[in-house]
């Protein structure tokens, strides 16, 4: 069996469920490659309306981003919700709105131990010529009802211990969880719904045969099913035409220090909201296990070296909290995320009873979760629909060179951030 990444999650996590290889030949009704939140949130609604799913992962549950990532549960999707309700109509709109609340109700339904809490995610501006942008965003979620405020630079004071932020707005539907036992609870609750679900089992070939698909799995694995999801995300290779060029697979990187000393934990993120700041590249940061804080950002495309690519996160971090500055950090980490060209996660159905969903944009926690559900939901049912429209599977222009152009996209963006006052 795979070990997971050295990360905090990985230290404080509960044991992993037993998910041996698949060997031999399998037939099932529906068969999902991938096992992070889309794939298992998808298979455990599956399971529950009576179908037999398989699960496979080429390492084990919650190895990608999901368990990985800063556990911040935010509803939403990149567009607000005026734009959202003319670009893709209000039932997508709704659906954004309730993806933490829909995750959380998720967790609370199959009780999975995964410090889950609603106390809220704060959009923290350190511009001042960003503020009009967050207030109209707050806005048009208060006029749906959500429960959200604004904060100006002595409320964030106070919500986040820092001086430097010139406003921001809370969202109090949102909060944090622990994303791996989040995701190895997922994988239990669907085990104990009936899904089988199998680590170290890579699918290597995905084609169609007559009564539906098979997928080559490891060296000696073959899973027919009529039906197949495809939930790969950042970790996406080659397994259908294209499908890896549609996203970029960038990297975000992570720190943890050393827990904190009680005077600094009083004093950041009192009320333990999660925090993540406005500018195009951002960084994330909370209170994690163990009460140590957690800052995450976008790092290089490749394999992060330690020291060298964290230096600009430990830089923010002292910035923000001058005291930090006396905190080791023990734990380094990065995982994948898959960006798209609208910023927005895409479903394909590229082919009959064949379902791929992808690209969350780094904010998939709540979405990829309410995603698998709408997606298992459909394919028990098809006239239950799904809340985003499938869209075709279009490769990003010169993907083999995303590592150039990305990196200079991501430099530009900085210079401006940097620029902004
Ligand atoms: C460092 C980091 C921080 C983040 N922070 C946040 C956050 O705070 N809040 C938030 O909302 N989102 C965050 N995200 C994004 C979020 O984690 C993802 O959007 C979400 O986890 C995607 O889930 P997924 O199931 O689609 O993909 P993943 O969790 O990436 O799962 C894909 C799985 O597919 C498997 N796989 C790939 N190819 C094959 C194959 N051929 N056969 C079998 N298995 C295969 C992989 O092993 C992997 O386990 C972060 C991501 C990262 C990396």
């Amino acid at each position: 069996m795979s070990e997971h990444v050295a990360s905090l999650w990985a230290a404080t996590a509960t044991p992993a469920p037993d998910t041996q290889p698949l060997i031999g030949e399998v037939s099932v009704d529906v068969a999902v490659i991938g096992a992070g939140f889309t794939g298992l949130s998808t298979a455990l609604r599956l399971a529950e309306g009576g179908a037999k799913v398989v699960v496979i992962d080429a390492y084990e549950p919650g190895f990608g981003a999901s368990g990985r990532n800063g556990g911040q549960v935010i509803p939403g999707l990149k567009y607000d919700p005026e734009t959202l309700d003319k670009l893709y109509g209000e039932a997508t709109t709704e659906f954004a709105g309730r993806t933490a609340d829909a995750t959380f109700a998720l967790i609370a339904k199959h009780g999975i131990a995964c410090d889950a809490q609603q106390h809220g995610w704060i959009q923290a501006s350190l511009k001042q010529s960003h503020l009009p942008l967050l207030r109209t965003r707050m806005e048009e979620w208060q006029r749906r009802g959500a429960p959200v405020e604004m904060l100006d630079a002595a409320g964030m004071a106070e919500k986040t211990g820092s001086e430097r932020f010139a406003g921001g707005w809370i969202d109090r539907r949102a909060g944090r969880l622990h994303p791996l036992n989040y995701a190895r609870g997922l994988a239990k609750a669907a085990i104990a719904a009936g899904v089988r679900v199998c680590g170290d089992s890579e699918a290597r070939s995905l084609t169609r045969t007559e009564s539906g698909w098979m997928i080559a799995v490891g060296s000696r694995g073959k899973l027919r099913a009529n039906e197949v999801v495809v939930a790969t995300n950042g970790y996406t290779g080659r397994l259908w035409p294209k499908l890896k060029a549609t996203v970029v697979p960038a990297t975000s990187i992570q720190i943890a220090t050393r827990p904190l000393p009680e005077d600094l934990l009083a004093k950041i993120l009192p009320e333990r909201s999660v925090v993540s700041d406005s500018r195009r590249i951002a960084n994330y940061f909370r209170i994690g296990p163990e009460n140590r804080f957690m800052i995450g950002g976008r790092g290089p495309f490749g394999a992060p070296e330690v020291p060298g690519h964290y230096r600009r996160l430990i830089a923010a971090m002292h910035t923000l909290y001058p005291h930090t500055r006396e905190l080791a950090i023990d734990y380094f980490w990065a995982g994948r995320v898959a960006m798209t060209r609208d910023h927005l996660p895409h479903v394909h159905q590229p082919a009959p009873n064949l379902t791929m969903a992808l690209g969350y944009n780094g904010r998939g926690v709540g979405l990829a979760t309410s995603l698998g559900q709408a997606i298992g939901a459909h394919l028990l049912d098809r006239s239950a629909p799904l809340p985003l429209k499938l869209t075709d599977i279009t490769p990003l222009p010169v993907h083999g060179l995303h590592p150039i152009y990305a990196t200079a996209m991501i430099n530009y963006y900085r210079l401006r951030d940097f620029f902004e006052k």
